[in-house]
């Protein structure tokens, strides 16, 4: 798993009916820029609404591969990006959140993506158009959905003020991500943090489990007799359990408490008390249970969009509140025309960037061929890959190859990628660490320049 490998897993397996390169740097990791074709023949508009990882990658994939007469409109309600990935270093200190902000400059300057400020408050199937806060509709032949996903409250909370304000989840980078750094290094030296796990499906798989690591590295500097405090709603941890197990039970031994199957039944933010129920083994171990830590940090429940609901695209399953799609290009399994890509959408996939991007990428390609009336591409390959910092200097990485299976109609990791399985590194190391930034930078130089 080396660099050249990264920067090639950011490429899908199309063709490219163009015949358009998709590398992004060159060899001194600069930005090459590919030209928008002018004369495909092919013609249509688009209307992306959410200019995140899966929004920004679509709307410059689609007029790279569409050329000039697809004309793609963006919609996204702020002005810029903040990355999650990499967030949780703005935590530490170790980045700030403003070097994790990116523009549509590039996508609108190179590219001639037709950009608009706003936010979109409706979705009309039948009638092909989105309505626009504060007034307005756009005509779509074909919509992409890429709005992310909302946040529940937990059980006791009356207001996401209160996610703003006392208890940030932080799960959105942004001012929340700044909150809980504040706090953290309010906090005085011996207090403890707590930090909750939603049960999954939930975005980035690893991450809380990498945010418990960071937390816990920097308390062991920063605030001696501190602890972390981790209730996980999952039976027990989701992904890389050894990598994670071992650097709570060994490396981070008296600093991480970690309190698997367990189910968070009330916070008082005010007060900062969490109660919560935990069952081991079946047995339940904990009723009623009480912590009063110095932060809190609930990483809550999430689903598509309530823009989503309203436009009927959510699977009716209550543990799912995503929207399915035909994973060869996006559409919505409930309404034609609309296609949803990353972390809304309701696949086999995890809930990521990386994937995001992937997802993106096979949805511009699949509007291409509708557009101009060639077949779907059978054949879609999309790669995962995550990295997750253990220390502030070394870290880890999950990956996976996913392949389009007729039989189920999903994305399968195929039997003879390690057994059908995800593939982790064996330990966190510095090199993982230093390949995660060459990493970060080529994903998001990809999405947005
Ligand atoms: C701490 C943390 C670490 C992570 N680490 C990784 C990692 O290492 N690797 C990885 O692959 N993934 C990681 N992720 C997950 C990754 O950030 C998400 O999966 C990804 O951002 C999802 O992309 P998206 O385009 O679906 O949504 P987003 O990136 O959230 O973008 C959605 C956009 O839509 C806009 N929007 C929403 N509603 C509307 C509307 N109605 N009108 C107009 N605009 C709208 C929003 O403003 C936003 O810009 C991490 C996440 C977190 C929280």
């Amino acid at each position: 798993m080396n660099r050249r490998k990264f920067l090639g897993s950011l490429s899908i397996g199309r063709l490219g009916l163009l015949g358009l390169p998709e590398a992004w740097a060159d060899e001194s990791n600069t930005p090459v820029l590919f030209p928008v074709p002018t004369n495909t023949g092919i013609s249509g508009r688009i209307v992306v609404v959410g200019g995140g990882m899966a929004g920004a990658a679509v709307a410059k994939y689609l007029r790279l591969w569409g050329g000039t007469g697809v004309a793609v409109t963006l919609v996204e309600a702020s002005a810029s990006y903040t990355s999650n990935i990499m967030s949780n270093a703005v935590l530490t200190g170790q980045r700030t959140l403003a070097s994790l902000n990116y523009t549509y400059d590039t996508l609108a300057s190179h590219y001639g993506v037709n950009r608009i400020n706003a936010r979109v408050s409706g979705v009309d199937p039948d009638g092909k158009f989105v309505s626009l806060e504060g007034g307005g509709t756009l005509s779509y032949d074909r919509l992409v959905l890429a709005p992310g996903l909302d946040f529940d409250l937990m059980p006791g909370m009356s207001s996401p003020v209160e996610y703003e304000t006392l208890v940030p989840h932080a799960w959105k980078a942004g001012p929340q991500t700044q909150l809980l750094r504040n706090q953290l290094l309010a906090m005085p030296a011996g207090q403890h943090v707590v930090l909750t796990i939603p049960r999954a499906p939930y975005r980035c798989p690893p991450g809380p489990y990498e945010r418990v690591c960071v937390i816990a590295d920097w308390l062991k500097k920063n605030k001696p007799g501190s602890k972390i405090f981790v209730l996980d709603a999952n039976a027990n941890i989701i992904v890389e359990k050894e990598n994670f197990s071992q650097a709570f039970t060994v490396r981070y031994a008296g600093v991480v408490d970690y309190r698997p199957g367990s189910t968070v039944t009330h916070i008082d933010s005010a007060h900062r008390t969490v109660t919560y129920d935990q069952v081991s083994n079946g047995v339940q171990v904990a009723s009623h249970a009480q912590l009063q830590p110095a932060v809190l940090n609930p990483i809550p429940p999430q689903r598509a969009p309530q823009l989503l609901k309203d436009a009927g695209l959510l699977s009716a399953d209550p543990l799912k509140p995503f929207a399915p799609v035909n994973v060869l290009s996006y559409e919505s399994t409930l309404e034609a025309f609309i296609h949803v890509i990353g972390d809304a959408s309701l696949t086999t996939q995890p809930k990521a960037g990386h994937i995001g991007n992937q997802q993106a990428k096979t949805c511009a390609d699949a509007i291409v061929r509708l557009l101009s009336g060639q077949p779907m591409n059978r054949e879609v390959v999309t790669n995962s890959a995550c990295y997750t910092p253990i220390t502030s200097t070394t870290a880890t990485w999950l990956s996976a190859v996913y392949q389009y299976d007729a039989a189920s109609g999903t994305m399968v990791i195929p039997a003879q990628h390690n057994n059908g399985s995800a593939i982790a590194a064996s330990a966190p190391t510095t090199e993982n660490y230093q390949d995660m930034q060459l990493w970060f930078k080529t994903l998001m130089g990809d999405t947005f320049s």
